[in-house]
């Protein structure tokens, strides 16, 4: 078939938009173009979410369109058979969790591909291709090829640096759909971050569960802050972050590296959950409140204009009024910069999922989530008020003429915070210099200077 077309769905976190760009570069290696427009594709990728019942139903749901519009034809010997085309591939953390279920459950998909299999797209393609139905789930060792990758265009450029996790918090699923921890060559992750940087890309962010257990598999000394400096090293103005921190494995060494390195910005995203200790314990998480307060107070007092962002759960299973308010109180006392909410939702293999008898309802759930995310939005407009009347270097992201004709670029400073500036040219991609005018809940105002 001559110029295939592929469109790719990705549902859930960075490191499956990330996934995406891979499929993308290597599936252009085999002659299939992106396609914005799903109608048009010989093959639809869907690049599925684990993390919350929602984003799983929605993954199916959608497949189940995909289904209808393959559409049936019934061979010689009278059996209904799904048409050849377009292709359904069902990828990422469900199809990790679901496997050859997926063939049963919807007879329409042509490709389960699981997280550590990724590398294996073109081959497996060719396979579809020839006819078979094919599963590819199965765990195995950090592998790559020299691949390409076909980035959205941006001023950002998300890099994994490793995959999956090895500790296993009662409530999370990536342990099960992204498996163990493993690392990335080194020279593969900088020869992929030298390739961002010469099409373009200004600031780059290392992706993994856990950056923190970076290089724990590799030759000792090869760790965080040392792939740090090495990405620090290389020539040209650009910035770099990390994401995510587990709060008790940031080592001195980090926060050195990130107050010594030019390029290297001062932001730390580090997910707390529950600002209980109990519910902390049945969590699984490796620390308690006082311990995850110290760890701030120690990244706050050494790095200057340090944002600290979260993540928190409401209605975790067995959940007390009580402990939900020691949730609201951690967020305000530790004045979080910002943090991402969710109400528990049970995933299927994990420890607390069993714990039905403990469920929260629904509506106490929804009601504690509110609660959360008005202290969350309060929490924004003080961390953003630091601000005002502040000179602060930002990184041009976009151009935008408004309805009213007004023109604005917008960015983020080095502590990743948006701010809004008026400007009658497009400056996207350059560093400028800006006055703070405005704190709002979620943005800043600038002005330039
Ligand atoms: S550390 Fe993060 S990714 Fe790992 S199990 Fe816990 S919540 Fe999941």
């Amino acid at each position: 078939m001559e110029n295939k077309k592929v469109y790719i769905e990705t549902l859930g976190c960075q490191m499956n938009k990330s996934d995406a760009e891979r499929m993308y570069g290597m599936l252009e290696h085999i002659g299939y173009t992106q396609t914005e427009n799903p109608k048009e594709a010989d093959m639809l990728i869907i690049n599925t979410c684990s993390i919350r019942q929602l984003s799983e139903d929605k993954a199916y749901s959608q497949i189940g369109v995909w289904g209808k519009w393959k559409g049936v034809s019934i061979n010689e010997k009278g059996t209904r058979v799904y048409n050849p085309y377009p292709k359904i591939v069902f990828a990422g953390c469900v199809a990790q969790q679901g496997g050859k279920n997926i063939l049963k459950r919807a007879p329409y998909v042509d490709l389960v591909l699981g997280t550590q299999r990724l590398y294996e797209l073109p081959n497996l393609v060719k396979r579809i291709e020839a006819g078979e139905r094919v599963v590819s789930v199965e765990e195995k060792p950090f592998e790559e090829s020299e691949i390409q990758i076909n980035r959205v265009k941006s001023i950002n450029a998300w890099v994994p640096i490793m995959e999956g996790c090895n500790n296993f918090c009662t409530y999370c699923i990536v342990p099960y759909t992204r498996g163990r921890e493993r690392s990335r060559k080194p020279e593969l992750i900088l020869a992929e971050v030298k390739k961002a940087l010469s099409e373009g890309f200004k600031e780059i962010t290392l992706l993994g569960q856990n950056v923190d257990s970076y290089g724990k598999d590799l030759p000792e000394g090869q760790n965080l802050s040392w792939l740090l400096r090495q990405i620090n090293a290389i020539e040209g103005k650009f910035r770099i972050r990390f994401v995510t921190n587990y709060p008790t494995d940031i080592t001195d060494e980090v926060i050195d590296t990130v107050i010594e390195l030019d390029k290297v910005c001062e932001y730390f995203h580090i997910p707390m959950q529950s600002g209980d200790d109990y519910i902390l314990k049945k969590m699984n998480r490796r620390y308690d409140y006082a311990t995850y307060k110290k760890i701030c107070d120690h990244i706050r007092s050494r790095v200057k204009d340090v944002t600290i962002t979260s993540d928190f759960i409401a209605g975790f299973p067995g959940e007390t009024e009580e402990q939900f308010e020691n949730t609201l109180k951690a967020m305000t006392e530790l004045e979080l910069d910002y943090s991402n909410t969710a109400s528990y939702s049970p995933r299927e293999k994990t420890v607390a999922a069993k714990w039905v008898d403990l469920y929260i309802p629904e509506d106490v759930k929804t009601e504690r989530l509110a609660r959360l995310n008005e202290h969350n939005r309060a929490c924004c407009l003080a961390s953003n008020k630091k601000y005002l009347g502040r000179e602060m270097e930002v990184l041009v992201e976009n151009f935008e003429v408004r309805k009213n004709g007004d023109k604005v670029i917008t960015g983020r400073t080095r502590n990743n915070k948006i701010v809004h500036i008026p400007c009658d040219r497009d400056l996207t991609g350059e560093f400028i210099n800006v006055r703070i005018t405005n704190a709002r809940t979620w943005y800043l105002n600038g002005e330039l200077i």
